[in-house]
């Protein structure tokens, strides 16, 4: 039995938009840039999906800019506002749980003299509001905070994020690429002004992504060359990708609540048979705002790179708690940062599941699940220790 649990990795294409891609591979290959008529239906294609995923976060289709995917938005967004606002300020505000497109591209403007706040978050992974507005300075620029963390689930408070920002004129941009497609994202409602998404956390193919660019949002060109995406990012649009990406999206939208609810009652179900099954384990993040197919859980003294390994050949594929650097094995900042200690980060793995996930799969991750972290604990004299001490307590 093969059970395949990481999908915050990326997901699988779904039938209906590899269908829906199918056509733009051979037969209509023109050029979304030509003007004859050939070109003009892969035009048309990709302005059908621009208003499909316009359409899907109260934007105007105007206001999105397809790309190759969460970095390039990412990137794009981040570099494209510090360059076209210089003038204004040269301080950003951010997170300590971003991904790395976002910290990377942070830490790359620091070096071109921006000075960038890294907020704390809480046990659960959520900012606090307060700490946001004490960190604007006369000089912030912009607001980058993301919708949903791709390692714990936590969903933050975006709506009151976009309104601080808001308040004191700042371009507020969000990471949604764990977000779109999986929970309802409504850039009117939150005061976005910037948003990064990408095709293959949805069921739709890699290469593809977007970034939505509010209407009068200064930012100068991010790809020089052609004139393509309004002169903002060069190059031949991807018309197979972005063609994938607005059905993946249009099947997103219109099946969100019952895959919201499908998710929701099996990710509980999961938390309570593991929780049933395994003692001394801990669920990271939040228990209210959350992803629904985000299950990341600490087994308490069983390392979860070696439980990863084990479960692989179970034909079970998670995540861990860390990431493998130069060699070494770090743990992860996220976890870090809602105040584990290395050790427990360590004994972390991340289960993201879809709404092709069953019960029964379920039900074979446990059982595995719980085998091998006993097996791994009785390896562990720390792992005793421990449990003498609880039981004294
Ligand atoms: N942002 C977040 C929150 C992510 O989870 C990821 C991918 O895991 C990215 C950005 C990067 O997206 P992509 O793989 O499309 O470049």
């Amino acid at each position: 039995m093969n059970v395949y649990m990481d999908n915050a990795a990326t997901t699988m294409l779904s039938k209906e938009v590899y269908e829906k891609m199918q056509p733009y591979f051979m037969g209509e290959y023109g050029n979304a840039s030509g003007i004859y008529s050939f070109a003009q239906r892969s035009r048309k294609a990709v302005e059908d999906a621009r208003q499909i995923i316009g359409d899907a976060i109260n934007a105007k289709s105007s206001e999105i800019y397809f790309t190759s995917g969460g970095t390039e938005s990412d990137n794009w967004a981040l570099k494209a506002v510090a360059d076209a606002m210089e003038e204004k300020g040269r301080h950003i505000i951010t997170t300590k749980i971003e991904h790395h497109a976002i910290l990377n591209t942070c830490g790359y403007l620091e070096k071109k003299g921006f000075r960038v706040t890294y907020l704390d978050v809480d046990s659960e992974g959520r900012i606090n509001l307060q700490d946001l507005e004490n960190a604007i300075e006369n000089d912030t620029i912009l607001i980058s905070v993301m919708f949903a963390n791709n390692e714990i689930g936590t969903i933050q408070p975006v709506k009151e994020i976009g309104e601080i920002a808001h308040r004191y004129g700042i371009i507020f941009h969000t990471d949604a690429v764990q977000a779109f497609g999986h929970v309802k994202v409504d850039v009117e409602a939150c005061n976005i002004d910037m948003l990064s998404a990408s095709a293959h956390k949805f069921h739709g193919p890699k290469g593809a992504g977007f970034l939505y660019i509010r209407n009068g949002i200064k930012t100068g060109s991010y790809m020089h060359g052609g004139s393509q995406e309004r002169h903002r990012r060069a190059g031949t649009l991807n018309v197979p990708g972005i063609v994938g990406m607005g059905e993946a999206a249009r099947i997103a939208v219109e099946h969100m609540d019952e895959s919201i609810k499908y998710e929701t009652d099996l990710r509980e179900y999961f938390i309570g048979k593991l929780k049933e099954n395994v003692p001394h384990i801990k669920l990271n993040g939040s228990s209210s705002d959350r992803l629904p197919d985000n299950i990341n859980v600490c087994f308490k003294y069983a390392p979860g790179e070696s439980a990863l390994i084990m479960l692989d050949r179970k034909g079970i594929y998670c995540s861990a708690g860390s990431a493998c650097t130069s060699g070494a094995m770090d743990a992860s900042h996220v976890l870090l940062a809602i105040g584990m200690s290395e050790e427990m980060a360590h004994c972390s793995i991340r289960f993201t599941i879809s709404s092709d996930t069953t019960k029964e799969d379920i039900d074979y991750v446990v059982e595995n699940v719980s085998q091998i972290i006993t097996k791994l604990r009785a390896m562990s004299p720390l792992y005793e220790h421990y449990v003498q001490e609880t039981e004294k307590q």
